[in-house]
């Protein structure tokens, strides 16, 4: 067994929103993130395509601070032929539902920095009684 294998995983422990699910293969520690489940919108039937995945992300083991922040990041794929108005409300329906999910992510987006910085805190207080 190498020490790799021992050493405690610096990513851990996990914010509250991290899924715990982080890339493990990556050759570059510094990769590695959290990642929290994220608000999906997923349609694929016929004239309609549309993908939408938001969630929050921390790269911790970055170097320079301001690329440790927390932030939301956000993918969408978009084809969509709309013949009939009530397929247009319909669309508009979904991205609707979509934006409500998206409001949520936000409130989740004001409490993890700070959650963040308190556990920064800590660990410098923690670093100093040593
Ligand atoms: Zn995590």
């Amino acid at each position: 067994m190498s020490d790799a294998d021992t050493e405690p995983d610096p990513l851990l422990p996990c914010p509250a929103w991290s899924t715990g699910i982080h890339p493990s293969k990556e050759p570059y520690l510094g990769d590695r993130f959290h990642e929290s489940r994220p608000v999906a919108l997923e349609v694929r039937t016929g004239l309609v395509e549309v993908e939408c995945e938001t969630s929050i992300v921390q790269y911790p083991l970055r170097s320079r601070p301001e690329k440790r922040r927390v932030y939301a990041d956000a993918h969408m794929m978009a084809a969509v032929t709309m013949h009939r108005p009530c397929d247009v409300m319909a669309f508009a329906d979904m991205l609707t539902g979509y934006a409500s999910r998206l409001r949520e992510l936000a409130d989740e987006l004001v409490i993890a920095p700070q959650q963040d910085r308190a556990r920064f805190e800590a660990e410098k207080l923690a670093g100093q009684e040593r």
